[in-house]
């Protein structure tokens, strides 16, 4: 793979003098370590996660599914290789990191849950005590601890900064009391990582803390919310008295909006979209090979059905070179800032797009949206049709959420008027 971007190009493309050339050639060294990357998950990533990933309708993957590659990974040394090198990272360079998503993303890998691992893992390494990292580090990395994210709230979700659930300092305790909403996978939590308001006096952004709460208490209670796929994924989460030590607020009591957008810097941009996107294209080429056009041959034979799966691919190959874009900034030490949002956009709406002309190809088929979970494994219902189409409508259904979660089309939208566009 040979790509040469140049920033400030000229109107005629044309890379104009004394512009930022980015040289993106993978190096020899890149190149073995792609291939160590190839020999690792061809001999270390079973059929039985391949296919459970495959066959996952949910936006975030099954704790089954994704703790086993996480144990993998975990056991390999390559699990956190965002982190710090002395907090357990590996100490990879941004390409080498490309690389790995990339090949896992070839692989068919199961993506990993981004709570403890992505969101609140960094937010220790760097803002936590030295105690802190010790305490709460390994439980992520040896998968004993799962943890959710306890930001929204009802009423609270874009304008974060107004949120309300408050936490009352009671000798060396808060206590906390209000509720949270969307909580992704907090029904497996034993963790909750929460934005609280430990005081109201000043602007709304001041006065939030950061901290980190057990889930096993009688304080609090999680309520399932069922989407209309029928997956449970998401809860709201109520705090009642819900305690927990003074010792777990990460960082100074009142700088939690300053944790709280480095996280979401870091959920939004965290992880390259495009690798994922290429493979679930090269998906839809093999449907498009394979699904009858009820007239002459397969859809894949009409440049129609050509035309639109090409489209798509241009687009994502197109992101694919911003994200190395990024890379290259993030080689140079500098941070990707408001790039992540314009990824995160362009990588959630093309998601959504390859769901919808997988709808397209399988016409008559995606009409089916079985209940039973999961859909892998020696208990999961017979497929009508394909295994594609068993999950293709549950899948279309669920990443609607992606426009809106992690920050919805509208906000990174004003993010980028704002800070790229200079509006
Ligand atoms: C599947 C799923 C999983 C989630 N998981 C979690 C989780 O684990 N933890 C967590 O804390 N949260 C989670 N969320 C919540 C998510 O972050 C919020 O839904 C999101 O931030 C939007 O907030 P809201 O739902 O309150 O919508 P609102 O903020 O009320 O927005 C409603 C509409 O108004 C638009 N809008 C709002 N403000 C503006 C503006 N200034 N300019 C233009 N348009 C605007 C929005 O784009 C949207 O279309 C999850 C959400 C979903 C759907």
């Amino acid at each position: 793979m040979s790509i040469t971007i140049c920033y400030d190009a000229g109107s005629a493309g044309q890379c104009a003098k004394g512009t930022d050339l980015v040289d993106m050639d993978f190096s020899p060294a890149d190149l073995a370590f792609r291939d160590e990357v190839r020999r690792f998950l061809a001999d270390s990533l079973p059929d039985r996660l391949r296919d459970g990933a495959r066959r996952s309708p949910g936006v975030f993957v099954d704790p089954d599914i994704g703790l086993e590659w996480h144990r993998i990974l975990n056991q390999k040394g390559w699990l956190a290789y965002f982190w710090p090198v002395e907090d357990g990272g590996t100490g990879w360079t941004p390409t080498q990191k490309f690389i790995f998503e990339k090949e896992c993303a070839l692989a068919g890998a199961p993506s990993l849950s981004i709570m403890g691992l992505r969101l609140v893992g960094p937010v220790i390494c760097a803002f936590g005590t030295p105690e802190q990292k010790q305490r709460f580090l390994p439980g992520i990395l040896n998968a004993e601890d799962f943890w959710c994210q306890g930001y929204s709230e009802p009423g609270s979700g874009s304008d974060l900064a107004s949120l309300k659930t408050s936490a009352r300092r009671e000798g060396g305790e808060y206590v906390i009391n209000g509720s949270k909403i969307w909580t992704t996978q907090a029904h497996h939590a034993n963790w909750i990582f929460a934005l609280v308001r430990t005081d109201s006096s000043g602007k709304k952004q001041q006065g939030i803390s950061f901290v980190l709460v057990p889930m096993d208490q009688p304080g609090i209670e999680v309520s399932p919310i069922v989407s209309m796929s029928g997956d449970h994924e998401v809860n709201q989460v109520f705090f009642t008295d819900a305690r927990t030590p003074v010792d777990n607020r990460i960082g100074e009591e009142g700088q939690g909006w300053t944790i709280a957008k480095f996280l979401l810097e870091n959920e939004r941009g965290g992880s390259c979209f495009a690798p994922r996107l290429l493979r679930n294209i090269d998906e839809l080429t093999a449907l498009a090979e394979q699904q009858p056009s009820g007239l002459n041959g397969a859809l894949g034979g009409y440049q129609a059905t050509r035309e639109k799966i090409a489209r798509l691919r241009i687009e994502a190959e197109a992101l694919e070179v911003t994200e190395l874009r990024i890379l290259a900034e993030l080689a140079k030490g500098r941070t990707p800032g408001p790039q992540t949002s314009l990824t995160k956009l362009l990588g959630a709406n093309l998601g959504q797009r390859v769901d919808e002309l997988r709808l397209e190809l399988l016409g008559y088929d995606a009409l089916q949206l079985p209940l039973e979970r999961p859909l892998y494994g020696n208990e999961a219902p017979e497929p009508i049709g394909s295994d594609a189409a068993q999950v293709a409508m549950g899948r279309y259904l669920n990443n609607r959420a992606s426009t809106i979660f992690g920050g919805s089309n509208e906000v990174q939208k004003n993010i980028i008027a704002k800070s790229v566009l200079g509006l």
